[in-house]
């Protein structure tokens, strides 16, 4: 029985939860369900984007799923937040082309390891005499965590080789720590191919070559850019799925936001929502339910039949996922 943490905020968020909750109701896994409030709407009726309560909630789960929210003018960002207050240092991004979805590539499957927690995205930016300084903070211990999350994902994925993206000709001292502690790491993995490449080069063989990697793993900001280079590839945010873990928490969600341009038509398409639930199952060792869900979601694409109008369908959401989890609990 694992209790999970649902917290839908706003918009397509809501629905996309709604689906979310109807399949892991159906599937044959004991689920116990807590609900939290964040979000423009939580802000309306609180006072506060996130409120205490949230984090006390999520905090006692074994998993976070997060629907998506819209953001709150003046307001910090609650999912930004609660990656903080649970120390959720890693974002994982899949990029995997699926048969049957228009995209630039059809055989593409690479994981994305961002580090979450320092590198540019310090928010440390401040003025001397005439210059104007951003902070790039990188530390061994951090780099070390973030490879050692590569290498397990890696393992866990089945997948052969990390690739350790940076920028170390130039940011000799900063990178230069993070490619040591890749390589560090490694050794504890010696059936893992590893490499590195510069960004630069690192970026254009995602276009031009994308089947040389397996996992990616990088700094905040190369990571950010990377991961959505990667989804560009493949096409469509109503495909794609994140996680973001650290050593005591995760938390699951769909890369989308809150999309006000079709809430309330139920016409969002759940797939990201469903994989990411995968994702989760993956985290919580339920390796085998991850794949079943990966391959009932793989096979109504390829169909094409049942799906969303954003995939060329005439489906609801609710009528897409009753048909992904028919295929989950029937198997074809
Ligand atoms: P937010 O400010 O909450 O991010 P947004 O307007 O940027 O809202 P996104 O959710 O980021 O909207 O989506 C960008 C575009 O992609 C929108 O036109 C939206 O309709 C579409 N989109 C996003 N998610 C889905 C989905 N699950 N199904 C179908 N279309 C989607
Ligand atoms: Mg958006």
């Amino acid at each position: 029985m694992y209790n999970i943490n649902l917290i839908s905020g706003d918009g397509i968020g809501r629905e996309v939860m709604d689906a979310g909750e109807y399949l892991l109701d159906k599937i044959d896994l004991e689920f116990s369900f807590t609900y939290g409030h964040a979000g423009y709407h939580c802000f309306k009726k609180t006072g506060t984007t996130l409120p205490e309560e949230t984090v006390k909630k999520a905090k006692k789960s074994d998993a976070i799923l997060f629907g998506a929210i819209t953001s709150t003018p003046g307001q910090p960002s609650p999912i930004i937040n609660l990656r903080q207050k649970l120390d959720m240092y890693a974002n994982l991004r899949p990029i995997k082309s699926y048969e049957g979805v228009n995209c630039l590539y059809d055989d593409i499957d690479i994981l994305i390891v961002r580090e979450n927690t320092e590198g540019l995205y310090s928010q440390v930016e401040y003025e001397e005499d005439d210059k104007v300084i951003a902070e790039r903070r990188i530390t061994k211990e951090a780099s070390e965590k973030i490879s050692k999350i590569a290498f397990e994902q890696c393992q866990k994925l089945n997948k052969n080789k990390v690739t350790c993206v940076h920028k170390s000709n130039v940011l000799k001292k900063t990178d230069g720590v993070f490619k040591d502690a890749f390589y560090k790491i490694g050794e504890q993995y010696p059936q893992i191919e590893k490499n590195d490449y510069y960004v630069d080069a690192a970026a254009m063989y995602l276009v031009t070559n994308p089947q040389r990697y397996d996992v990616i793993v990088s700094t905040n900001l190369f990571g950010d850019i990377l991961s959505d280079e990667g989804a560009g590839l493949v096409g469509g945010l109503g495909l794609a799925p994140s996680g973001n873990i650290g050593d005591k928490y995760g938390l699951f969600e769909p890369v989308h936001g809150s999309a006000p341009d079709i809430t309330g038509k139920n016409i969002a398409n759940p797939a990201s929502m469903i994989l990411s639930i995968a994702m989760m199952l993956n985290y919580l060792d339920e390796e085998e339910y991850a794949k079943k869900i990966n391959d009932a979601t793989e096979a109504v694409l390829k169909e094409g039949k049942i799906v969303t109008p954003d995939l060329g369908g005439q489906a609801t959401t609710m009528e897409m996922t009753k048909e992904i989890t028919r295929k989950i609990l029937e198997g074809d």
